[in-house]
């Protein structure tokens, strides 16, 4: 079979046509010197750059079959910018690698790039894609290196947590965990394939925690403004509460006691279901939370479990670890 004229694949094209159909994709440069050169120039007038890296790759972290090319720039993008957040950052630039098997579509590119783009203008207005790589690769592979932006405020670390402060969340806690439960029970061959999602087979809220897993949206904004209102510790929730809470009190040496009752309906998703990227942060005693927060916990002196549920230690290994979860998922 051959490919239309019009979208051939990557191992059909030059490098030079695969760049020139992303860039067509990616929108404006906020950069000094955007895409097109050796390297970008990214004004940092704070004097200091937030900088992270996330890499998706087929296989662990996502599967062709489930996620179209607009989920995965969307999700590539989004998981980067929400630990620039996490740092009480803006951020301010992505520069993205991507390594694809000769037979990926340029319109499958093209989804992606416009995925990359549609996330940033609706998590981080002023952050745009300012540069990247592209190489063959047997295995499709994502990596985003987000930059971001203090603007004069310190950054807001893991370690800052002190006994009497509340523990905050914005954003959701456990859709994005039961979204990959639904794929993993639901969307599988006989061979525990992933097969494409049927949303006639699913309610509205089962397609809604598909969408949460497929197209996370953190609350990236949110970061920034929790930094401004003197959160004295902040993580996004990427690999499940309880985990990621226990990082947070390992790394300020307290104990945090979670509230069941404040952490929904569905207590045991939103304790160890991952990838939502919420934003989990400890504010002062009598600091008003900002707007997006709400109480899920208290911290308190250190104990000998850094996580505690209504008082009750709680096992901190339940969450998502790709290492160990997608042969448990897939055996
Ligand atoms: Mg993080």
């Amino acid at each position: 079979m051959t490919a239309p004229a019009e979208d051939p694949t990557v191992g059909e094209s030059s490098e030079g046509a695969v760049l020139g159909r992303i860039l067509a994709r990616l929108g404006a440069s906020h950069a000094l010197v955007g895409p097109g050169d050796d390297a970008a120039v990214i004004a940092a007038p704070d004097g200091r750059v937030v900088a992270t890296t996330d890499t998706l790759v087929h296989g662990p972290d996502f599967r062709l079959a489930w996620s179209s090319g607009f989920d995965l720039g969307w999700k590539a993008a989004s998981v980067n910018l929400a630990d620039i957040a996490a740092m009480g950052a803006r951020p301010t630039a992505l520069l993205v690698a991507l390594a694809t098997p000769n037979g990926t579509r340029l319109s499958f590119l093209e989804h992606l790039a416009d995925g990359l783009r549609a996330a940033c203008d609706a998590l981080a207005p002023g952050c745009a894609v300012e540069g990247g790589d592209l190489t063959v690769s047997d295995t499709l592979t994502i990596a985003v290196t987000a930059l971001g932006s203090l603007e004069g405020r310190a950054p807001v670390l893991r370690s800052g947590a002190r006994a009497g402060d509340v523990l905050a969340v914005a954003g959701e806690l456990g859709a994005a965990g039961r979204g990959l439960a639904i794929l993993f029970d639901r969307f599988r061959d006989a061979a525990a394939e992933p097969v494409p999602v049927d949303p006639d087979r699913l309610t509205p809220a089962e397609q809604a925690a598909v969408a949460a897993q497929l197209r996370p949206v953190p609350p990236i904004a949110l970061g920034a403004v929790a930094a401004q209102a003197g959160a004295t510790a902040m993580m996004d929730v990427s690999d499940g509460l309880v985990l990621d809470a226990s990082r947070l009190a390992s790394a300020s040496g307290v104990t945090v006691d979670l509230g069941a009752s404040s952490l929904g309906p569905d207590l045991p998703a939103a304790l160890t279901g991952g990838e939502d990227h919420a934003l989990l942060a400890a504010f002062g005693p009598g600091v008003e939370l900002p707007r997006g927060f709400r109480v899920i916990g208290r911290v308190v002196g250190r104990s000998s479990h850094p996580v505690l549920v209504d008082g009750a230690p709680h096992d901190g290994r339940a969450g998502w670890d790709p290492y160990r979860d997608w042969d448990a998922h897939s055996g």
